[in-house]
């Protein structure tokens, strides 16, 4: 006990709530709303043959629908909306993750998450890819992440098709059966053009899954999207050769773009369409944890540009604990190695 009220009190004292910068993710884009989620008047109908079945069972169903359609079966009416009101999970999300629904309804990835799914990631910590404190949700798929995961990893980047086609050798019609998403129009990635038309983006991790199915092996897939990018560079040096030879009427050849687009990382609008920030809520104290910045790695912007001591990284009282027994403990605003047993005096 005295052991978990010490590293609580270092949390305390050598951690702050936030840095002065956006992250220009989707719940930062989203219009503000009331709740609408709550049932504010008493039903006057029914729902049928569904009021038969005991709450027990209705509350053990429910949860296991999909986001779209247990929002749609909250319209039916008044009963309809107070029951799914009732929900322990509903009532979560909607205190503690509104931003992360909302998400889901306005970019359309709701009928590939379950309202469990939602309510199971809230209550995780952990980034889904490196374990560390996760603070974002990635929407497209429902995946606790951390802001360097999700900046940096090619699973957390949304594709469009023209992409995904070129990498994986996938077709529209397959891409269509894959949890993909349409943007809210924006700004992101702390990126000065805003982002003005709705793009239809598909989860690169599925259409990577999709493409290796299709094509029986990685080795396979990577083969067959080299050759389609060989027969373009192919049919381009035919039609420049003719063009030299005066034998084509066309002024210009436009080289094909078989390369994919350049990935500006945490300046990549495409990187935060699909984010919402979430907090973790922890199952047994019923606490919530936003995260919260280590004062020692404040000033580190230049020298430390990735994990351990990226000032961007946000940690709850285990993670910081584990941070400080890495980096060593706080001394003057910065982390002094080989000091640990001094971390709380300053
Ligand atoms: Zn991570
Ligand atoms: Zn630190």
């Amino acid at each position: 006990m005295e052991e978990r009220q010490r590293i609580t009190a270092q949390f305390r004292d050598f951690t702050y709530k936030s840095v002065p910068i956006k992250d220009y993710s989707l719940d930062e884009n989203l219009p503000t709303q009331p709740n609408c989620y709550v049932c504010t008047s008493s039903p006057k109908v029914g729902l049928g043959s569904l009021d038969t079945l005991p709450l027990e069972i209705l509350h053990n169903i429910l949860p296991q629908l999909d986001l779209l359609t247990l929002t749609d079966f909250r319209r039916v009416n008044q009963r309809a909306l107070q029951l799914v009101a009732s929900l322990p999970q509903f009532k979560a999300i909607n205190s503690h993750a509104r931003d992360a629904l909302r998400g889901i309804l306005s970019i359309e990835t709701g009928r590939w998450i379950t309202c469990e799914d939602l309510y199971a990631t809230l209550c995780t910590a952990q980034c889904e890819r490196c374990g560390d404190f996760g603070a974002y949700l990635y929407i497209l798929t429902c995946k606790r992440v951390c802001f360097l995961c999700f900046t940096q990893a090619e699973a957390y980047l949304p594709l469009r098709f023209i992409h995904a086609t070129q990498k994986f050798g996938l077709d529209r019609s397959i891409l269509n059966t894959l949890p993909r998403m349409r943007s809210i129009p924006g700004k992101y990635a702390n990126n000065p053009k805003k982002c003005r038309e709705r793009l239809t983006l598909v989860d690169p991790e599925s259409a990577r899954r999709a493409g290796i199915a299709l094509h029986g092996s990685v080795a396979a897939m990577e083969d067959h999207a080299w050759d389609i990018a060989g027969q373009k560079m192919l049919r381009y040096e035919v039609r420049l050769a003719q063009r030299s030879a005066g034998l084509s009427g066309s002024s210009t050849t436009r080289r094909p773009r078989i390369e994919g687009p350049f990935d500006r990382e945490s300046d990549n609008p495409l990187r935060f369409m699909a984010i919402v920030h979430m907090p973790w809520l922890n199952r047994t104290t019923q606490d919530i944890e936003l995260g919260s910045f280590c004062v020692g790695c404040e000033g580190s912007y230049n020298a430390h540009r990735n994990k351990p001591m990226y000032f961007r990284r946000r940690f709850n009282v285990d993670s910081f604990n584990a941070h400080l027994k890495e980096c060593g403990s706080i001394k003057d605003r910065k982390h002094c190695p080989n000091r640990h047993e001094n971390t709380i005096a300053q």
